[in-house]
């Protein structure tokens, strides 16, 4: 593999840390860091910098699975906090294309990847988002023959996935008209003759039935208005990745976790201004009709262990009460509390999210591999929590400044970035 076309000159020995690879847990070891990549892992290695990991842990750098950024700014503080990868899932492509440009050239940001724009009907699901100025107007689709040409501009709008939207508006008491499962189906079989993962938006059970028949590859949010004995095993047996979300709906939905967050010392301070803007909003008031179980997301998040379906960690960021990059944090204690172990859940925001979106050079600590890396202090393979005590963060071996502030993002009509301030749905 190639070095990292800005990777850091000097070679770093991380050494004697405990090292979760991705895979497993190393006890102690060296690893050393060349060319922005990871040269070896082993013992007593040598290197022109030396950092001391005795007493902490190395984990690969975290792959947010479901976030939506809008500036470098967000960027750059969600490399702070150990995220040195987003999948957006929505976005403005015209945006989504700078953003990438320059993650691509600045290692002092978390790298990215991009839906673009998403797949939904005229007035559908979140239109209302261009209504309010959050988004600039974006193509939409009624007929599965649209399906190739919708695509193909996808494609060539540079989405490295393509995000289909099944929203009825059951969860929030809003009725909104919505894709077909025929629809749906069609833009899979495009998505995937040009190679592409499809990600489906689905957060009912019956939506979600819809998604798998029309053969997504992914699901960007567990369902939530019930829990279904059977779903769980359809899923698993299909293969299907899913990414819960739960600190966002657990957010929307009247559980915000922004006040421990706030009260953080090792994240107030490197927290964006956007974020401190979304954790310090109110809360959205929802249609009389809303349907939605939070202690039921949580259980089917233990029925889809249970049932052996992969667990992809992501906290849709740019929601109401989420924080670029802090927010995946609290994600992972989500799942833990939801049943998965702390190395279950590590997995779900490393490792899976690269084996599922075909991002091998990373998600691992392993020889070749590019050198994002976090250190923290103390154990998260054995206490999750601790992945917030971070000491550091490289990415393609350069070490990420943690910066304190920053610009409130900005929107096509100039307001502050929250997808949602409006409506109470995660997209
Ligand atoms: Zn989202």
């Amino acid at each position: 593999m190639r070095p990292c076309m800005y990777s850091g000159g000097m070679s770093i020995v991380i050494a004697g840390a405990r090292v979760f690879t991705g895979d497993r847990v190393l006890p102690e070891a060296d690893v050393l860091v060349e060319n922005g990549l990871v040269r070896e892992v082993g013992t007593a290695l040598r290197g022109a910098e030396r950092v001391d990991g005795r007493g902490r842990t190395l984990l690969p750098g975290l792959i947010d699975a479901h976030g939506h950024v809008f500036t470098t700014t967000e960027l750059r503080h969600t490399l702070g906090f150990g995220v040195t990868t987003v999948l957006d899932m929505l976005g403005n492509p015209g945006q989504v294309a700078e953003l990438r440009a320059a993650a691509a050239s600045d290692p002092g940001i978390a790298d990215l990847r991009s839906a673009g724009t998403g797949a939904t009907v005229p007035g559908g699901y979140p239109w209302f988002l261009v209504d309010m100025g959050y988004l600039t107007p974006f193509p939409t689709i009624t007929e599965p023959d649209e399906a190739p040409g919708f695509i193909a501009d996808r494609v060539r709008e540079g989405s490295d996935h393509i995000k289909i939207l099944l929203e009825d508006g059951t969860t929030t008491g809003q009725a909104l008209p919505a894709l077909s499962v025929d629809t749906a189906a069609a833009l899979v079989d495009s998505a995937h003759q040009h190679g592409k993962l499809a990600v489906a938006h689905a957060l009912t059970v019956e939506t979600t039935h819809a998604a798998l028949s029309a053969g997504v590859d992914v699901l960007a949010h567990v369902y939530l208005d019930r829990t279904d004995a059977e779903l769980p095993y359809r899923i698993a047996e299909r293969g299907t990745p899913v990414i819960p979300t739960l600190v966002a709906v657990q957010g929307l939905f009247g559980r915000p976790k922004a006040r421990q967050l706030l009260d953080d010392p090792r994240v107030e301070p490197y927290l964006d201004d956007t974020s401190r803007y979304l954790l310090n909003a109110d809360p959205v008031p929802l249609g009389p009709a809303a349907r939605h179980d939070l202690d039921g997301a949580t259980q089917t998040v233990a029925e889809l262990r249970e049932a052996g379906a992969t667990i992809l960690a992501g906290s849709d960021t740019s929601n109401l009460f989420v924080a670029h990059g802090a927010s995946l944090h609290v994600e992972l204690e989500l799942l833990v509390a939801a049943g998965l172990s702390p190395l279950e859940a590590l997995t779900s925001a490393t490792s899976a999210p690269a084996d599922c979106f075909g991002l091998g050079d990373r998600g691992r600590i392993a020889p070749g591999l590019r050198a994002d890396l976090l250190l923290v202090e103390g154990d998260p393979t054995k206490a999750i929590g601790a992945t917030l005590d971070i000491v550091a963060v490289w990415r393609g071996g350069r070490r990420a400044q943690r910066n304190s502030g920053g610009t409130l993002g900005s929107t096509s009509s100039g307001g502050p970035l929250s997808l949602h301030s409006i409506a109470s749905d995660p997209v």
